[in-house]
């Protein structure tokens, strides 16, 4: 049975907006909600109320929007040990039997403690990006499937449902294609949270926006004739990477501008006063374009 346990306490001095994420205010707290309450519910509280430990989610959308981001942070935030990550692709790429004993490896951390300290053991997570991966071939039958997909989804079934049920562990599964995700892995104790990371609207990209130019600003080097919120404007259809991409863009941009003519390797004195200008940025929307941009602009 799932006992309740408060086996990890939120880091007490964590604030959102130090946390270097934008536009994600109320998948956060969703997030937060699921996978927080019942971590610091008083044990007789929880099960009044049934609460038990969310072992699983699943932050599903497009790729860049933060859904890494995401999933370490919550580890920061629950006191967490720093996550174990793995690939679904890196899985499948092993001999016969190395994947089952990949996913195996991943939990073993989690049971021993879970033996050794029961209610008191720490939180561990995983993180499983590309989680798809391991679940196209599963149950398809055809030819060219390995079948290697079916087991490590079983393995990953077995360790989330075992006899002795972990309490201890947080599985983030993360893809940018939840209708391969095997249903059954989806269900109610496992990966039983779902939470949509789409692509920021306007007010998001602002804050990314921000934040992505924050060194610039710290360090002097970025022009008050930038104006975020209108770039925030110009960037419709933007990842919270692509922005990332754009910034950096919009730095070498204002650099190439006091390198010499037909060299970047010889700059003019004038570089010690560099700054990153409205112009940099505008030639950096030249350069970067969203992945997404035109299919969405076309629906709309
Ligand atoms: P994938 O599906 O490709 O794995 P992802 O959704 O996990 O993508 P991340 O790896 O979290 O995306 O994001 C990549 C980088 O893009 C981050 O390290 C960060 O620099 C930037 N980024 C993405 N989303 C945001 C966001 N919401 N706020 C701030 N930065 C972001």
């Amino acid at each position: 049975a799932r006992r309740p346990a408060a086996n990890s306490i939120i880091q007490p001095d964590f604030k959102f907006e130090d946390m270097g994420i934008g536009g994600l205010d109320s998948e956060f707290s969703v997030i937060f909600r699921r996978a927080f309450t019942s971590r610091i519910i008083p044990p007789g509280l929880a099960e009044k109320l049934g609460v038990q430990h969310v072992r699983g989610m699943l932050l599903y959308g497009p790729p860049g929007t933060g859904k890494t981001l995401i999933a370490r942070q919550i580890g920061k935030m629950l006191n967490a040990r720093e996550p174990k990550v793995i690939n679904g692709p890196e899985v499948l790429n092993k001999y016969v039997g190395q994947s089952e004993e990949n996913i195996r490896k991943l939990f073993a951390d989690a049971e021993k403690e879970q033996k050794e300290k029961g209610d008191e053991s720490g939180l561990h997570i995983i993180i499983f990006d590309e989680l798809d991966a391991v679940c196209k071939q599963r149950g398809s039958g055809s030819s060219g499937g390995t079948g290697v997909g079916d087991s490590v989804v079983n393995q990953l079934l077995s360790k989330l449902d075992g006899v002795e049920q972990l309490n201890n562990i947080l599985l983030i599964g993360m893809t940018n294609r939840k209708d391969m995700i095997d249903e059954a892995l989806l269900r109610s104790g496992r990966l039983e949270v779902h939470v949509e990371i789409s692509l920021p609207d306007e007010h998001g990209r602002a804050q990314i926006i921000k934040i992505h130019t924050n060194k610039m600003k710290e360090n002097g080097v970025l022009d008050p004739d930038v104006d975020i919120a209108e770039l925030a404007r110009l960037t419709k259809n933007f990842s919270g990477a692509e922005i990332n991409g754009l910034v950096k863009s919009a730095g070498s941009f204002a650099f190439s501008r006091h390198t010499k003519v037909g060299t970047m390797a010889q700059y003019d004195d004038s570089i010690v006063d560099m700054k990153v200008k409205r112009e940099d940025f505008l030639g950096a929307l030249d350069e970067v374009k969203p992945l997404f941009g035109v299919a969405e602009d076309e629906l709309a």
